[in-house]
């Protein structure tokens, strides 16, 4: 099993070093901007690297909204981050569930996520794995509930989409961890990657607060035993830089390791 950290994009391969990873994910640019990536001069040492690479998709991203000035740019921007992640050999690019607006009608954001897919499709289709993670928050979500998801891998149907689970998102968003994997393989039949966060608040408080796996409001018992069930990759986006997130790391592989 692959465990990994998010880090800070500037040299991917040294943090991963830094914190003895297998695997790392970063940004291609800033997650609270809407500028599209640029090329990195590294892509080829990237791309021949032996650690696993994960781009996360801007934070800005929403291409469920109802609101054309935030969907159209959304839709781009996430094109041109697969093309940017595709680039440096990254295995799947991260994007949030997003959301409607308050009263708007959350069929039409699921159909806002399938035109997303038919637009790529338009110019020869992602060029690699789309992976939508469950966020914490909001009344209006594409991939907080479970009862959301389904509709939205319905609404999907026609395309290859993969899906990232966060414990920390899920926890906070209001789904037990407790049997978790089976529920969202139900819907989606598959898991490529988890992040495995605890969470600095508490069961459906909605807020997306990461904290260390042995700190926070979930028994990590419980997050190991997602990943054990999953079998999927894990990176760890929690606080506390190298340091902290080197001892999530080998806790993980520890208790992992341990029933194996
Ligand atoms: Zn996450």
């Amino acid at each position: 099993m692959r465990i990994g950290a998010h880090v800070d994009p500037t040299d991917p391969l040294a943090e991963a070093a830094a914190r003895d990873a297998e695997a790392v994910q970063f940004f291609l640019a800033d997650p609270q901007g809407w500028k599209a990536p640029k090329p990195r001069e590294d892509a080829e040492r990237l791309r021949a690297a032996d650690v696993d690479l994960y781009v996360h998709a801007p934070y800005v991203i929403n291409v469920a909204t109802l609101n054309n000035r935030i969907r159209i740019p959304s839709r781009k921007l996430l094109l041109g981050h697969a093309a940017a992640a595709a680039a440096v050999g990254a295995r799947g690019l991260i994007v949030h569930g997003g959301h409607v607006n308050a009263g708007d009608d959350l069929a039409v954001g699921f159909d806002n996520w399938r035109k997303t897919f038919a637009y790529a499709a338009d110019s020869g289709g992602f060029p690699l794995p789309i992976l939508i993670e469950n966020t914490a928050g909001g009344e209006n979500a594409c991939a907080r509930h479970l009862d959301a998801l389904a509709r939205l891998w319905d609404a999907l149907g026609d395309y290859e989409v993969g899906f990232c689970l966060d414990t920390c998102h899920a926890h906070a968003g209001g789904e037990e961890l407790l049997g978790l994997v089976d529920r969202v393989k139900a819907i989606t039949g598959r898991i490529d990657l988890i992040h495995a966060n605890n969470s600095k608040g508490t069961f459906n408080s909605g807020q997306d607060r990461h904290d260390n796996l042995t700190g926070g409001t979930i028994d990590p018992e419980l997050v190991v035993a997602v990943i054990r069930a999953a079998g999927a990759p894990v990176i760890v986006e929690t606080p506390g830089g190298v340091e902290g997130q080197a001892a999530d790391i080998a806790f993980l592989r520890g208790q992992l390791g341990a029933a194996a």
